[in-house]
């Protein structure tokens, strides 16, 4: 076949390749975009797995799964009587897989509108700017003036925990059970094994989760992650801290795992046994090893803060590359990288990257922990609002969790802010624009929000770190 010249080539087309091929198409480049995801019935597939197994199918679940408990725990408090709920998980997996269809779908649409030229096959970055792509149909090899690496990651597989697709599963299976699992297991209490957890735990689940490290959530502010294991707990999501499994072993339809806790040997039995122990980035045999780009040991490519290899011309962002795996650290990655190609001038902002936990209730986060502002030397200050105070919260029958502010105590510049409570992946944004706009807390304290909103406990927080909070008995 000939050889097909681009401005640009993307390798990789989830949440940081194909917004970066996008941006430079709207930039008036050529470009093009290999994406090697399994194509479906429907034939479309781009969206890597932010898009098939990641953030958005497991939302719709959660999204359902949320509904469902409400239905039984909260209506009859709202005075609302129904019949017995019930939940069909097939339809449930139904309307999941209809919303990444459309989402997918739409990247195509995308593509076609911005003059992208989307291709489905492996690609290898070979010397001289070429990307060899290897399909069904055939191979070809491109050439490009840049390439953008954004191949992104893979669940890690435990040797004693091998997948086996039904018994054993990654996010990938757990997101497709046909049916509601009695007892499940979770190796991982981190941010994907509690969303997953949660979802199975709602219909009806005993849940198990085995964390090795002591400290929940260790990247989140310890005054929030303790009270999101209260909630938790409540919900009966049974975390168990410092437990490290050391055996799963699938006896007939039954998986037995055994893990030490506490210098002693514990067994359990699971129906369903899911594996959330990180993702590992996808860079094996993406890369003539002639080309002078940098992979540490744990497959990392390396890049500047600017998403450059040493190489000319070849890029890396997203899962890929170091930093937190998020899908809107990748595409803010991917669309910088595309922007500098173009001649522009980019730049993220890494100290204002928000995380999100998805659960009842969420948990979010952007900026300094308490533990780093200590760790930091300078003096602080701490603003908290309880959301039993807020009246918005308490109409939404979801009066419990915090918000917490953190500020230079000299500068009263904020430095992080942390919410554990409803909507708390929407609240952040205010505070992630306030953090990239450098704001004061008096900048928060003399914004006007709305009433009754949710946004008012970030308010009050904010007022709380000055000591005069207006609905809280200020010390
Ligand atoms: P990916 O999305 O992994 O995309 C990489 C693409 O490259 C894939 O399509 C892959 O097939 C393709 N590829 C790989 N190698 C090649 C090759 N050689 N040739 C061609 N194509 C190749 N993040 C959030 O921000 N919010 C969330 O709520 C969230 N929820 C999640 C829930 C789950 C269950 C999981 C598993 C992840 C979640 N994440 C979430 C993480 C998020 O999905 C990732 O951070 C994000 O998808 C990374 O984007 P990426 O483009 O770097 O890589």
């Amino acid at each position: 076949m000939t050889d097909k010249k681009f401005d640009l080539v993307v390798i990789g087309g989830g949440p940081a390749g194909y917004p970066a091929a996008i941006r430079a198409a709207q930039l008036g480049l050529s470009a093009a975009c290999v994406d090697d995801w399994p194509v479906g019935d429907k034939g479309r597939a781009f969206g890597g797995t932010c898009l098939n197994v990641g953030c958005i199918p497991s939302k719709a679940l959660l999204e359902s799964t949320e509904l469902y408990h409400r239905a039984h725990e909260e209506f009859a408090r709202h005075g609302i009587g129904t019949g017995e709920v019930s939940i069909d998980v097939g339809a449930m997996q139904a309307r999941k897989s209809g919303i990444v269809e459309q989402l997918t779908g739409g990247i195509e649409a995308l593509f076609k509108a911005n003059k992208v030229t989307g291709i489905k096959g492996r690609g290898r970055l070979l010397t001289g700017g070429r990307v060899e792509v290897t399909s069904a149909e055939g191979n070809q090899t491109l050439t490009a003036e840049n390439v953008i690496l954004a191949t992104g990651s893979t669940p890690v597989e435990l040797p004693f925990a091998k997948f086996d697709g039904k018994h054993i599963v990654d996010s990938a299976g757990a997101l497709a059970f046909d049916a509601v699992p009695k007892r499940l297991g979770v190796i991982g209490a981190g941010v994907i094994g509690l969303e997953l957890g949660s979802v199975w735990r709602r219909l009806g689940s005993a849940v198990v989760l085995l964390e090795a490290l002591d400290e929940f959530l260790p990247m989140v502010d310890p005054q929030i992650a303790k009270e999101a294991a209260r909630q938790f707990k409540q919900q009966r999501l049974d975390v168990r801290l410092g437990a490290k499994v050391s055996k799963a072993d699938v006896v007939g339809d039954v998986v037995k795992v055994e893990y030490e806790q506490g210098g002693k040997t514990e067994s359990l039995e699971f129906d369903r046994l899911i594996v959330c122990v990180g993702r590992r980035p996808l860079s094996q045999d993406l890369i003539d090893p002639e080309l002078n780009v940098d992979v540490d040991a744990r497959g990392f490519i390396d890049v500047d803060e600017q998403c450059r290899t040493a190489a000319a011309g070849v890029w890396a962002v997203g899962d890929v590359v170091r930093g937190p795996m998020l899908a809107h650290k990748g595409t803010e990655e991917g669309v910088m990288a595309a922007e500098l190609i173009a001649g522009l001038s980019a730049q993220v902002n890494y100290g204002a990257i928000p995380s999100v936990i998805y659960t009842a209730p969420e948990v979010a986060w952007v900026g300094l922990t308490e533990t780093e502002a200590k760790e930091s030397g300078k003096p602080y200050k701490v603003g908290t609002f309880s959301f039993a105070s807020n009246g918005r919260a308490k109409a939404l029958e979801q009066a419990s969790g915090l918000v917490k502010i953190i500020a230079d105590e000299k500068f009263d510049e904020i430095l992080g802010v942390h919410i554990v409570g409803p909507m708390a992946g929407e609240l952040i944004a205010e505070a992630v624009l306030a953090i990239e706009f450098e704001a004061s807390v008096e900048d928060l304290q003399r914004t006007v929000h709305a009433h009754p909103t949710l946004s008012e406990a970030l308010h009050e927080a904010a007022l709380a770190a000055d000591g005069h909070a207006l609905h809280a008995i200020n010390k």
